[in-house]
């Protein structure tokens, strides 16, 4: 487990309170640290689970499970997490549980609670698909202010990551470690997920949720669909979800496509009975989802954006009729 002093926000806003009423105290709140508890899920590989939670300022935007695995070569790390201070911690822990230095993160795709992060690494040591350099640049500065408002004063000090290299769709060998490469799609435009051969480690990041809602709003469910199945077809030994426990099985590739059919459905059904969103936002859901943290909020926001799709695809504009 981690040795890092941790204190919570409640705490920290407690500290500056007493600060502003002792004098010969700094009045200024202890600064807010992520309780890093890293799990060794196989040998030297260790995962640091993210909360099972929407992103809130009590919890910093730590919701994403990040994994750092040792080589020879150094510590490779698969995401960053949520914010420049995070990747700060994250870098000093690889390196204590390692011995070594960072020598490469692999970002999944563009969320900020995978992304943020890597501003606390060397550039040159951060990849990511084809596609994540480009798309950072353009909406990078939403994201991060989008996370500024949610997440508050964790986010200080973090800015937009330029990853410096691509991860080509292959094999990259770091030390005795030989990672392939899945460049797929589905829960983002580009999701890029990592088969580590030589442990049997299968790191889909968010095409994958267990035991949580998986989150849609930049989804296409049917290349998400196609992703699970090329993901199921991969002999491995764990599997890391993107949210949710480390199991070996495809539990979690199963659920993840359940939740999309479920949602799918839903909404498809509530949109044919003419239901608004609010109407649909307050639908029964089947009983087997009662086991998925965030359900109903992740359901709200799939209504949100899944049902207003339907009606332009299906409802035409009066003025094109
Ligand atoms: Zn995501």
């Amino acid at each position: 487990m981690s040795q890092e002093t941790t204190f919570t926000r409640r705490a920290g806003l407690a500290l500056g309170l007493c600060a502003a009423a002792l004098p010969w105290l700094p009045a200024e709140a202890a600064p807010l640290a992520y309780p890093l508890a890293p799990v060794e899920i196989a040998p030297r590989v260790w995962t640091i689970y993210g909360a099972p939670e929407p992103i809130t300022r009590a919890n910093g935007g730590a919701i994403a499970n990040i994994t750092v695995l040792d080589t020879s070569d150094g510590a490779v790390l698969i995401d960053a997490g949520p914010s420049h201070r995070y990747g700060t911690a994250l870098k000093a822990l690889a390196e204590r549980l390692t011995g070594k230095p960072v020598v490469q993160v692999y970002l999944t795709h563009i969320h900020a609670d995978h992304v943020l992060g890597a501003t606390a690494f060397d550039p040159g040591a951060v990849s990511g698909g084809p596609a994540l350099r480009g798309d950072l640049k353009r909406a990078g500065t939403d994201l991060t202010n989008g996370m500024y408002r949610v997440a508050g004063d964790w986010m200080r000090g973090t800015g937009v990551p330029e990853p410096g290299r691509v991860a080509e769709a292959g094999v990259e060998t770091i030390g005795e470690r030989r990672f392939r490469i899945l460049p797929l799609a589905g829960h983002t435009r580009e999701d890029l997920c990592l088969f580590e051969e030589s442990s049997g480690l299968l790191f889909p990041g968010d095409l994958v949720f267990l035991d949580r809602a998986a989150t849609t709003p930049d989804a296409d469910p049917e290349r998400w669909r196609g992703a699970l199945t090329t993901l199921s077809e991969i002999d491995h030994r764990l599997l890391i979800p993107g949210h949710g426990p480390v199991e070996a099985g495809r539990r979690g590739i199963d659920q993840t496509r359940r939740w999309l059919d479920t949602v799918e459905a839903r909404i498809g059904d509530g949109f044919s009975r003419g239901l608004d969103v609010t109407e649909l936002m307050a639908e029964p859901l089947p009983d087997w989802t009662t086991g998925l943290a965030v359900v109903r909020y992740e359901f709200a926001r799939s209504v949100m954006h899944l049902l207003p799709a339907l009606e332009r695809r299906d409802l035409p504009r009066c003025t094109q009729a």
